[in-house]
């Protein structure tokens, strides 16, 4: 494949924008090389600025759960747009989606949209330390919960593929009140709220790790949570960013039947366009501003366009009661098929898969939170991505992030991709 106008591109960004990208994660700079400019999509597919055609396994890094320019999204985008694109006044559709949302979701009476994943988990913690009088948070080694003061403490994803989990900028006053925890580490847990009594307002969680590779929960370890959570006073958050509305139609809260006190939204909620949320029981969603005390705002919240977009995403997973199904077999053939060829050539490797998400670590063993995670080889990774870029195939540029698999992948699709890891497996 040649990438002539790609490096081009990338060249001309970088005189302009910090490292040619507008967010960390699209650079090549866990794998090498320069990244990729995309022209356009359609389903399954990317078509770079080079006119090359790959099948894509980011897919927005979530969002496009249905494939590129989803029709019913792209019009609705369309239609909104000639009626005006931003009012900061009020407007029906904001109803709809969250009338739509709250139907789909578990537990949650109320849901406040903001523009980005960033945003909502920042908020959640918010509300939670407003409604509780607690100053402390517990987060997870490896989770991402944006990129907010309070989660740059041992951040999975980009943080850790560039190797600056925590960043500088992060006053100490801010990193002291949030501690850090070993993700299915349930003593671990235990021991910091003995040592921090009365102090600590939530545990914010990624339900299913996706940000240092896909990683499940261990069975039990969300229930010991919610319990420990319930005995101490805490709010337990669901950051379900990646999980909401692609894991089942109530995300994880559903699909382990396990309540959180706030949900967070991004990603698959904003249909491609730059959405978040977060939710909860009247209760607690009652202390947010105009009602309550803890204050949260934007001048684009709820934006028409990106209201539009994320309506018709959640509408037609609504009405599709065999999505999430056939996102889950797909998932599990492309598993199979990937477990078998890698074995087959002899690769070290673990593969973990939840619905949708699936990643594969070059690890030996099971890959439990983020130190096993951090064990995968990093040069075989860099190898396999850009052996898979050369097949065809758009992988995630860093051995911490998740596949994302769409409904847009046919089995042929897969199977493509299963004879291309084949082949890169066999020069590894
Ligand atoms: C992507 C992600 C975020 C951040 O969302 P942005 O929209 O990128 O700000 C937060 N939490 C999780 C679990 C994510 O995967």
């Amino acid at each position: 494949m040649i990438y002539q106008r790609s490096s081009a591109l990338f060249a001309a960004a970088e005189k302009v924008i910090p490292g040619g990208v507008n967010s960390p994660v699209r650079a090549f700079k866990g794998v090498g090389g320069t990244p990729i400019f995309v022209k356009a999509a359609k389903g399954a597919y990317l078509y770079d600025e080079d006119g090359n055609r790959l099948i894509d396994y980011i897919n927005s890094w979530g969002p496009m759960i249905l494939g590129h320019t989803f029709e019913p999204v792209v019009n609705a985008v369309v239609e909104k747009a000639k009626k005006g694109t931003s009012f900061g006044m009020p407007t029906e559709i904001e109803t709809k989606i969250a009338e739509l949302a709250v139907s789909m979701v578990p537990n949650i009476d109320k849901i406040r949209f903001v523009n980005s994943g960033t945003e909502a988990c920042m908020s959640a913690v918010r509300l939670a330390r407003g409604f509780t009088g607690r100053d402390k948070i517990i987060k997870f080694a490896g989770c991402y919960h944006g990129h907010s003061d309070s989660f740059l403490i041992q951040a999975g994803s980009g943080a850790s593929t560039f190797g600056t989990p925590n960043s500088p900028g992060v006053t100490q006053g801010t990193a002291k009140d949030t501690l850090l925890a070993n993700y299915n580490d349930i003593e671990n847990v235990k021991a910091l709220i003995a040592s921090n009594p009365n102090e600590i307002a939530c545990i914010i969680i990624e339900p299913v790790a996706g940000n240092m590779g896909c990683i499940p929960p261990k069975a039990g370890f969300l229930e010991a949570l919610r319990e420990l959570c319930d005995a101490n006073g805490i709010l337990l958050v669901f950051d379900e960013v990646m999980t909401g509305f692609r894991l089942a139609k109530g995300g994880a809260q559903q699909l382990f039947n396990i309540n959180a006190d706030i949900v967070c939204f991004g990603k698959v909620i904003g249909g491609g366009l730059p959405v978040g949320a977060f939710a909860a029981r009247n209760e607690i969603m009652n202390h947010l501003a105009p009602l309550g005390p803890v204050y949260q705002a934007g001048t684009l919240s709820g934006n028409p366009l990106a209201m539009a977009a994320g309506l018709a995403m959640l509408t037609e997973l609504n009405n599709d009661s065999e999505i999430f199904n056939r996102l889950a077999e797909k998932t599990e053939y492309l598993h199979k098929g990937m477990a078998k060829v890698l074995n087959d050539n002899k690769i070290t490797h673990t593969i973990n898969r939840v619905g949708s998400m699936i990643s594969v670590h070059f690890a030996e063993g099971e890959v439990t939170d983020f130190n096993s995670s951090a064990k995968g080889n990093n040069d075989t990774f860099k190898a396999f991505f850009h052996g898979m870029l050369k097949e065809g195939v758009y992988i995630a540029p860093s051995a911490f992030e998740t596949w994302f698999i769409t409904d847009a992948l046919a089995y042929e699709d897969l199977d493509f991709t299963i004879k291309a890891v084949d082949k890169v497996a066999q020069t590894l």
